[in-house]
């Protein structure tokens, strides 16, 4: 009985990483919230991402929720969020108070589509008070048309950057393209840490001292509440150390991922399967996620030779139950196909090579035996 191929694996992740270093750091430091690891990497990050700010945060549903309520989202506004990214994006537009506008998504790249985007504009009776576009799977959303709307109609753009840390177009980051964008550093994305994290990057000095303001009680200075909303949202130091130590190896990691990516794109070619759009610098592999109307058998044959799956995602943000009733008239086609026949492959650094050729034979003996 050979092994089981996981589909993630944090033991192979970090491999060469050593945590005991960081954790030391900050042990030897006494100093545990808001120290000099959070001042280091926020510095860092930003420098990463090709941006003047970095607003670190408790993890990236609220670097969403924050980024929402620095632009002015609250009850009474709409934004425009695709329905097929995980319902994050969703969970913080409802924690503001404001209402999720659904657009569906483009086929090749499964992100923003920017001409269900203009349609929708062009007919809003009310503009939304913002845009997400999330760069799903580690593929860059078409981001050059989206912002080029977003400043046509005037609305801030919020990139979601939780699963493409590193992704490029012709050299600029992803996280400089919008108003101010949301990361998440929670153990399986790209640059991920030993528990949650998160945070925002943005040019804008006035977003940026909205955020650091709102994750600290609205605090101006201390024990001065100045702005309404605040909460307590902080990165810790430890996960900052063990952020600030991985930061370094982040390119090579995607580059890893990407390597994966375009192994399974060269030996899964031909097969009757819709690959992932691009495996160049504007996708990251986060999730190596490929289409078939034999989802579900295909899926069932990977398991039964040992090979673990994921789907991202079964349910799209308008048919989940929470606030499907508020819904019922959305209909997103390329959404909702891509739900019925999306399927994801292990794809994570140092995944063995043996592994990646088991995966890629599994998906062929069931074609070859069709
Ligand atoms: C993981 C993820 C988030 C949320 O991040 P958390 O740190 O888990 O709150 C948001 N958006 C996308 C696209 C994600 O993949």
């Amino acid at each position: 009985m050979t092994d089981r191929v996981p589909f993630f694996s944090t033991q192979a992740i970090h491999q060469g990483f050593d945590a005991q270093a960081a954790f030391a750091r900050v042990l030897k430091s006494h100093w545990y919230v808001l120290g000099d690891e959070v001042k280091a990497f926020e510095r860092d990050f930003a420098a990463y991402c090709g941006v003047d700010y970095c607003v670190s945060l408790a993890n990236g549903t609220d670097a969403l929720e924050l980024a929402l309520r620095a632009v002015g989202a609250g009850p009474g506004s709409t934004v425009m969020v695709v329905a097929n990214a995980g319902f994050y994006s969703s969970t913080a537009v409802h924690l503001v108070g404001a209402q999720p506008i659904y657009g569906d998504v483009d086929a090749a790249s499964l992100t923003m589509c920017p001409k269900a985007l203009a349609k929708a504009l062009s007919q809003a009776l009310v503009l939304p008070q913002a845009i997400i576009a999330t760069h799903l799977y580690g593929q860059l959303a078409a981001i050059d048309e989206i912002s080029a709307l977003a400043r046509q109609y005037g609305i801030a753009l919020i990139e979601d950057c939780a699963q493409s840390h590193g992704a490029q177009l012709d050299g600029q980051r992803c996280g400089s393209f919008g108003d101010i964008a949301c990361f998440s550093f929670y153990p399986t994305k790209n640059l991920g840490a030993l528990g949650d994290g998160g945070a925002v990057v943005t040019n804008s000095l006035t977003l940026a001292a909205t955020v650091r303001s709102l994750r600290q009680y609205g605090w101006s200075s201390k024990y001065r509440n100045d702005l309404p909303m605040g909460r307590n949202s902080r990165l810790d130091e430890l996960q900052a150390a063990v952020l600030n130590d991985k930061l370094p190896q982040l390119d090579a990691a995607n580059a890893q991922r990407r390597a994966i990516a375009q192994f399974y794109s060269a030996e899964l070619g031909g097969l009757p399967l819709t690959l992932p759009m691009s495996t160049g610098d504007d996708f990251v592999a986060h999730l190596y996620v490929m289409r078939t109307e034999q989802r579900d058998a295909l899926r069932a044959r990977l398991d039964a030779q040992g090979i673990a799956t994921d789907v991202h995602y079964p349910v799209a943000d308008h048919q989940q139950k929470a606030y499907a009733h508020h819904h019922a008239q959305v209909s997103l086609p390329v959404t909702e196909a891509a739900c019925a026949t999306a399927l994801t492959l292990p794809c994570y650094p140092n995944m063995p090579q043996a592994d990646q050729k088991r995966v890629v034979q599994a998906v062929r003996g069931f074609f070859a035996a069709q």
